[in-house]
């Protein structure tokens, strides 16, 4: 008998039933490619079909695959709903259809934009790479026992995360630093370009070392993905704690370091799940916990946790599918506007930057650690 790869035997794991398709509990959709497309192979399953062809090589490689291939979050709502064997790797599964149609045809433009800017800028936004110059803004140490990797959105597009996530760590006096970073290299893994990614966790690995640190901490949940998940797939671990912004607020506040204002009209808050932090890491208390312990009123929407709906800018969609990315943004922001909430809160700042753009006004958009700076 032929021995299978493991590969082979996830993919042989799909039986064609559809699950994958909505939310198990009300029958809400899970999939905003298969959603907005409205084809089979834009879902999870007809993704699974197409790697099963090319593996089998009854599929060739022609343009029409790309679309389907590439227009996909990697939200991981079908591995929620998925009930079959093996149905924790389908996101990895995308993402090897992904690197093998790289190998084959290249990169779509939008995604080797990425690669050619983190060459030249280090950051997949082509901004001036400046992180040294923070040491110098904020008098921080060369030395110190926690790292703030602050990643390219939140130090390049978003950076009101970046500095109130700075502010919060000074009130509190915890001893941390910023290193030279380069780009996680996640925007590059999402995209199928994985070949570029060890010279980047390499780089950011001696950098954290000559600190001295042994915690790593970001407001990045994509970033938060990376360091851990990715970097240990591919044998590129950095041998420190890699802790979550709003993991290490629950303590510092846990113990009395950071010290709330109380608040006398309490804001309406809800908060949506970042797919990276959610269901990649399994982190869906901490911010919970957080929005508990400040004085505001926290209201959940309906999809939530495992189940929550994406917010469309993952996997390199919101660069290569912006229409499609903003319609899936649009339907996030009406799941909060149905809450009556005024502020709609999550903790990653490629998921606060694909919302705003979606916002018509609606609703305020912030990171926690705007809210928690705000209200500290
Ligand atoms: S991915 Fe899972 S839920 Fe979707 S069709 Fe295949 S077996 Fe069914
Ligand atoms: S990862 Fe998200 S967008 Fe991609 S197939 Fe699964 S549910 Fe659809």
């Amino acid at each position: 008998m032929t021995e299978i790869s493991p590969m082979e035997e996830w993919l042989y794991s799909c039986i064609r039933c559809g699950n994958c398709k909505y939310v198990f509990k009300g029958y809400a959709p899970s999939c905003p490619s298969g959603e907005y497309f409205n084809f089979e192979s834009y879902f999870a399953s007809g993704r699974l079909w197409i790697a099963h062809g090319i593996q089998k090589g009854e599929l060739d490689w022609d343009p029409s695959l790309i679309d389907p291939i590439f227009s996909c979050t990697t939200c991981g709502n079908c591995e929620v709903q998925c009930l079959a064997p093996h149905r924790e790797h389908i996101v990895e599964m995308i993402e090897e259809l992904r690197h093998l149609a790289v190998k084959k045809i290249g990169a779509l433009p939008a995604h080797q934009k990425f690669a050619e800017r983190i060459e030249s800028n280090h950051n997949p936004y082509g901004a001036e790479h400046h992180a040294r110059t923070l040491v110098q803004e904020h008098s921080l140490p060369n030395m110190a026992s926690i790292v703030y990797f602050i990643g390219c959105t939140s130090n390049y597009r978003e950076n009101e995360i970046r500095d109130s996530t700075i502010s919060i760590l000074q009130k509190a006096g915890v001893d941390f630093t910023i290193v030279d970073e380069h780009c996680c290299g996640s925007p590059l893994l999402r995209t199928g370009q994985v070949d570029e990614v060890t010279e980047l966790a390499e780089h950011n690995r001696t950098e954290i070392q000559h600190t001295g640190a042994k915690i790593v901490i970001t407001s990045c949940s994509g970033c938060y993905r990376t360091l851990i998940k990715d970097y240990n797939r591919l044998g590129l671990e950095l041998d420190v704690e890699v802790v979550h912004i709003s993991q290490f607020i629950r303590e510092l506040i846990n113990e009395g370091k950071l010290i709330l204002k109380k608040s006398f009209e309490p804001l309406q808050v809800t908060y949506h799940d970042p797919c990276h932090l959610a269901r990649h890491m399994g982190e869906y208390e901490a911010p919970r916990d957080v929005l508990n312990f400040l004085p505001v009123d926290f209201v959940e929407m309906d999809e939530i946790r495992e189940s929550a709906w994406c917010c469309g800018a993952g996997g390199g969609c919101k660069a290569a599918y912006p229409e499609w990315s903003l319609e899936t943004a649009k339907t996030r922001i009406e799941h909060a506007v149905e809450t009556e909430a005024s502020t709609l809160v999550s903790t990653c700042p490629f998921c606060k930057r694909g919302l705003a753009d979606a916002n018509n006004d609606s609703m305020e958009i912030i990171d926690l650690c705007e809210l928690v700076d705000r209200l500290s």
